[in-house]
């Protein structure tokens, strides 16, 4: 008897095909499944790992599963699946699941690269860096392409992450919550756990600023929230994306003897720096491992205090990604398997279109620092130096309680090659 489970991992996610050879007719479908996919060497067939969708392939799997569904039930799914997938797709076949978190997040990247998604050595997977870094933490990263929910999926039987309330205790969960702000083009990963007071609570005290400071480049980067394309109104101009092009108007145009612009706009919202990073964390302990949770109950305390009360926090990485952007936002968030170093408990990545954030969730009990200060935030770049100011981060303070409105200066250069071509200027006068 031969058993063998296909594992099929695609850019959307994946599938797995089981098959028990324990007859002849079994056995003989067994042999032409994995014929399909290989190549053979002598009288061995070898599978090769990266497949591509052709009509051909299409074709086969077809005539296949005709042959064998009515008596192999379960190849019924792979003629859907496979005639699913677009063609000269890329595909992964492989006879095992990935066991380690490295394994997995190699043969993602494998699937990155020969999809052209990605080029080689554009991540930090096979260096000794990025090793030790898998050693020492465990990475949470929902997949932010298709439906994740995070969580419980019983209502009844929730409890909030936040404010540890269930439903005999009076929670209710009725709203969809969202993980990431659903304005920042989150649609897809839900927070099972967050009750409905918490997630109006953070949409009222903490989420606006993250929103607020995010949505020039909402515009920019034309990234759709709730609804649609954004279109955000200034004291002095509007900025808006119509599927095409980024419009900007503005009362303070000024244009230099080149034709460069600089366009200063002035927000009408509210931005609190404190409350941005508070809405950073947030999204952090939605998508952490539960597990993690009891060592982080300070800095849920500091998520849900009425009132923001003076603190020093660690600096914002900020750094922009030239090369990558990713249209959904995502989040990738690293937590301290045990003690024995001094680098931060959790350590997480926001990326939003090609802006990307590097941030420690502070007051976990499992910090003996408080990565104030150069000296401290050197420990942090010895274990990560991807995020090191020398490879381009500039770190920037968000610990103010003040209420500031933000003042924006768009640069447009008026040059052949210049992305923001995209711009129209539209007369001050024809603002309303
Ligand atoms: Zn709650």
């Amino acid at each position: 008897m031969r058993e063998i489970n296909l594992h099929f991992k695609t850019l959307k996610g994946g599938f797995v095909i089981g098959l028990v050879a324990n007859n002849d007719f079994s056995s003989r479908a067994l042999y032409e499944l994995l014929n399909i996919f290989s190549e053979s060497h002598g009288n061995q067939l070898e599978i090769n790992r990266v497949q591509v969708v052709t009509m051909e392939l299409k074709e086969l799997i077809r005539l296949y599963v005709k042959r064998y569904g009515s008596l192999v039930p379960q190849i019924n799914k792979l003629n859907k699946k496979i005639s699913d997938l677009p063609c000269c797709e890329r595909f992964l076949l492989l006879e095992s699941e990935p066991e380690s978190t490295k394994d997995k997040l190699a043969f993602e990247a494998l699937l990155m690269v020969c999809n052209g998604l990605k080029s080689e050595g554009d991540d930090y997977i096979g260096n000794d860096v990025f090793s030790k870094q898998i050693e020492a933490y465990s990475m949470f990263s929902p997949r932010s392409d298709i439906r994740t929910v995070i969580g419980e999926k019983n209502k009844r039987k929730r409890k909030c992450r936040f404010c540890s309330k269930s439903v005999s205790d009076g929670a209710r969960f009725q709203s969809v919550a969202h993980a990431i702000p659903e304005a920042l083009g989150n649609k897809n990963i839900i927070l099972a756990e967050e009750c409905d007071e918490c997630n109006s609570f953070f949409g009222d005290h903490i989420e606006p600023s993250l929103i607020e400071f995010l949505n020039i480049y909402r515009v920019t980067l034309g990234i759709k929230g709730k609804d649609g394309y954004p279109k955000v109104k200034y004291e002095n101009g509007v900025a808006q994306f119509d599927g095409k092009h980024i419009n900007i108007a503005s009362r303070d145009i000024d244009e230099d003897e080149n034709g460069n612009l600089a366009i200063k706009l002035k927000s009408n919202n509210k931005f609190i720096p404190i409350a941005f990073y508070k809405a950073l964390c947030k999204i952090a302990l939605s998508v952490i491992d539960k597990g993690e949770l009891v060592n982080l109950d300070k800095t849920i305390e500091w998520l849900l205090e009425l009132e923001h009360s003076t603190v020093e926090l660690p600096k914002i990485g900020m750094f922009i990604n030239h090369s990558g952007y990713s249209g959904h936002p995502k989040i990738i968030v690293m937590a301290r398997k045990d003690d024995s170093c001094l680098s931060p408990h959790i350590v997480c990545e926001f990326r939003v279109g090609c802006y990307v954030y590097a941030f420690i969730v502070p007051f976990s009990n499992k910090d003996t620092l408080k990565y104030l200060g150069d000296e401290q935030m050197n420990v942090f770049f010895d274990m990560f130096p991807q995020f090191a100011q020398n490879n381009g981060w500039v770190y920037t303070s968000f610990d103010s309680v003040l209420e500031i409105k933000p003042t924006y200066n768009v640069k447009i250069n008026n040059s052949e090659s210049s992305p923001y071509k995209k711009f129209q200027q539209v007369p001050a006068a024809h603002l309303v």
